[in-house]
């Protein structure tokens, strides 16, 4: 079933907590409600908004923003070791961490307490600590606006990158995913590699999904802000890719500079976007409602009454220091509107 709201305010439907309307906002359960809505009166102007951890409204949305509210999880298959599960785009990531974790389930045990729908996963290719959610996808369902029809995609051909998929590109504005399906497993394939994940799984009692899981809950409750309490979008920027010269000329300067390969790209190196920040003396630097994390500087928060356009200002204030300093661009992960 599909319900339609109009002039609707849109503080409690993003993560920065900015004061914005949307002139229309449908809920949709069902891809017959998608196909009732493309084929009848098709929007203009739409965008899927998910759970609004990763959208900053920067102004009233004169348009029709379409939000999932299907939300069932459906074990599809149990063969002992591998579980495959079907779970629709409405449905809380955190949740089926949780329950994947309370189920004995490896695979998605490092992505825990990422603020996101199921149904936006795959759009960024959501990932933390040394994972990424499309190592544990198997295929995805979306409702194509051009065709009215369902489109079943498999992992494979979602075009996966670092906070990229070919949601982002060629099926922007086309594809509305209806549900994802995961490949969970039961043999432990703990990966601690990363940050302090190793200590603070061994200050539990060792490498169980439990351990794990609450390790990285504490670790991200320590260093970002929770935004119930701080509005804010987790990473506003990418890490920036350069060319492995403007690298290695950079580190003679900054010989302490964190730089990592880049996969299949012999050329290229991930510079962190938030030492980049950090460096250029803006962490913990505020803009009257707006500033930089004090603990993380790649988060910008919203202090309280900021509107979606200041925090873009800031963003570009931020942007044009990181460029002045060091000669990089940094851009953004968030999805500005
Ligand atoms: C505190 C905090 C920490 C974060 N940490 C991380 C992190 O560690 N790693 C990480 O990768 N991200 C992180 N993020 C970003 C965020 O969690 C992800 O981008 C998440 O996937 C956003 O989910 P959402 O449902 O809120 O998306 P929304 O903001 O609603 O939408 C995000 C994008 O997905 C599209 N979309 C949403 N639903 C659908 C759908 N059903 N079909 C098609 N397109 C859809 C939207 O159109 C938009 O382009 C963090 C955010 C916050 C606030």
């Amino acid at each position: 079933m599909k319900r339609t709201y109009n002039n609707i305010n849109l503080q409690n439907r993003n993560s920065f907590g900015v004061i914005e309307q949307a002139d229309r906002l449908v809920e949709f359960e069902t891809a017959d409600d998608l196909k009732a809505l493309f084929s009848e009166e098709r929007p203009s102007k739409w965008y899927v908004l998910g759970a609004g951890n990763n959208t900053l409204f920067t102004q009233s949305y004169n348009g029709t923003l379409i939000s999932p509210t299907c939300s069932a999880r459906t074990t599809l298959n149990d063969d002992g070791e591998y579980v495959d599960v079907r779970v629709e785009a409405a449905h809380d990531w955190d949740e089926f961490v949780a329950w994947s974790v309370d189920n004995g389930l490896w695979g998605v045990e490092n992505l825990s307490a990422i603020p996101s729908s199921v149904g936006a996963a795959p759009v960024q290719n959501i990932g933390a600590y040394g994972a990424e959610v499309k190592d544990a996808i198997t295929a995805i369902d979306y409702f194509d606006t051009n065709k009215l029809e369902v489109v079943r995609l498999k992992c494979e051909e979602c075009q996966f990158g670092y906070r990229e998929s070919i949601f982002k590109h060629k099926l922007r504005g086309v594809a509305i995913i209806l549900a994802v399906e995961f490949r969970l497993h039961r043999t432990p394939t703990p990966n601690l590699g990363y940050g302090d994940v190793i200590r603070e799984v061994e200050a539990r009692g060792g490498a169980t999904l439990r351990n794990i899981r609450e390790a990285i809950c504490a670790i991200r409750a320590s260093k970002l802000p929770d935004p119930k309490v701080l509005g804010n979008a987790g990473s506003f920027f990418k890490n920036p890719i350069v060319d492995k010269s403007v690298a290695e000329q950079l580190l003679q300067s900054y010989p302490d500079m964190p730089h990592y390969p880049v996969p299949n790209d012999a050329n290229s190196v991930k510079l962190a976007a938030g030492w980049l920040i950090d460096k250029s003396g803006l962490k913990g630097y505020r803009e009257g409602h707006v500033g930089v994390h004090n603990r993380q500087a790649l988060v910008l928060v919203n202090h309280g009454g900021a509107t979606g356009g200041e925090v873009l200002h800031f963003a570009e204030f931020v942007c044009s220091v990181v460029h002045n300093k060091f000669g990089v661009d940094i851009c953004p992960e968030v999805n500005i509107l």
